[in-house]
């Protein structure tokens, strides 16, 4: 079996486990096995018609109180559980916060290698191979398994997601089992964004060339009208202008969007490290030598300050 876990909050399924049911479907036709997508946490039985539609012909609903809260290792040890029932041959998480916090301990579990944050899925004498990018973006590792179990976590926004609808038998999984070792206690949401940075189909990041906080709205407007979120520099986060949790890079987040707006950031590696997936990269600079213009689709050699109002007058005359 290929085990999906499909990652749902509050009964929501997030966008990156539909990409990753969804590349289960296509890695099941491949592989000639059945997929199961795994949900779990609170809510977890309000995303079943949801996952649904993504084509799994098995739904795991882990339900009980240990899991009511959030915990990584009583996570990991409910899907691990449900892996080893099922003899679950091949893993997907995505890699979100809570995949990348959960994947490596069911690894450990199920004794399962793991490639993380991969950009590719293939299958080749019968299992999986993935590709990576590594060094910072600079090349792109192919990931072939020695283990019998094989896990990998997928990168959002970059597996596409296909509504594949089916009926699938729903097994209801106890969870009162199991005893987590940490749980959450409190969840302390960000302001700001209503779109999630990693999940972002559109996301307009500021750098140093912002000069100040007081600017950054100019950008929000910007992300605003193309529904997308805001994303940053490590320099801008640095100088305390925006949250951390904006930060694009390799000591932020990785995202993965169709457009992807630099405004004032000159390119580092450490950033383009967070970006540099990314389908289509719009640069502005006033700088006509950054480096952000070498993984730049679209170049704008200009002051961020005149280009970005006019495209955001641009955008609201298109309603
Ligand atoms: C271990 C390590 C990890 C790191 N992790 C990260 C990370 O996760 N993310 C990250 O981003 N960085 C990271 N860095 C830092 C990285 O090396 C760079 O220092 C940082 O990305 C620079 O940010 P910046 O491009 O905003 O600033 P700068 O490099 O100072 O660039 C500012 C740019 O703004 C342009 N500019 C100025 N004014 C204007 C204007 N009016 N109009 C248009 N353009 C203008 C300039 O021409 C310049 O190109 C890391 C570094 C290390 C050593």
């Amino acid at each position: 079996m290929i085990l999906v876990f499909a990652e749902q909050r509050d009964g929501v399924l997030k966008k990156a486990a539909k990409e990753a049911v969804s590349e289960g479907k296509r890695l099941s036709s491949k592989l000639n096995m059945p997929v199961g997508a795994v949900l779990m946490g609170k809510g977890a039985d309000q995303a079943v018609d949801e996952v649904k539609k993504f084509g799994p012909d098995k739904v795991f609903v882990v339900e009980g109180e240990p899991l009511d809260r959030y915990s990584a290792d009583g996570f990991a040890e409910a899907a691990a559980n449900v892996a080893k029932e099922q003899g679950a041959n091949v893993i997907l998480f995505p890699a979100t916060t809570m995949g990348v916090d959960v994947a490596p301990r069911v690894a450990a579990k199920v004794e399962a290698g793991l490639v993380s944050d991969i950009t590719g899925l293939d299958v080749a004498d019968g299992k999986i191979v993935a590709t990576k990018p590594v060094y910072s973006g600079k090349a792109v590792a192919t990931v072939k398994f020695k283990s019998d179990i094989q896990m990998v976590t997928l990168r959002s926004n970059v597996f596409p997601l296909e509504e594949n609808p089916s009926d699938p038998e729903v097994a209801k999984v106890d969870a009162s089992g199991i005893a987590p070792k940490g749980i959450a206690v409190a969840t302390e949401l960000k302001e700001g964004g209503k779109v999630e940075l990693a999940e972002a189909a559109v996301v307009v990041s500021g750098g140093r060339g912002m000069k100040g906080p007081e600017n950054f709205p100019l950008i929000e407007e910007l992300a605003n009208l193309l529904g997308g979120a805001v994303g940053a520099s490590r320099a801008a986060v640095d100088a305390g202008w925006i949250d951390h949790s904006h930060q694009v890079g390799q000591t932020g987040k990785v995202v993965s969007p169709t457009v992807y707006i630099a405004c004032g950031i000159s390119g580092a590696i450490q950033h383009i490290a967070g970006m540099g997936s990314s389908k289509y990269i719009i640069a502005i600079n006033k700088d006509e030598d950054a480096p952000i213009f070498n993984v730049a689709s679209l170049g704008i050699v200009g002051d961020l300050f005149k280009v970005v109002p006019a495209l955001t007058e641009e955008l609201k005359k298109l309603g």
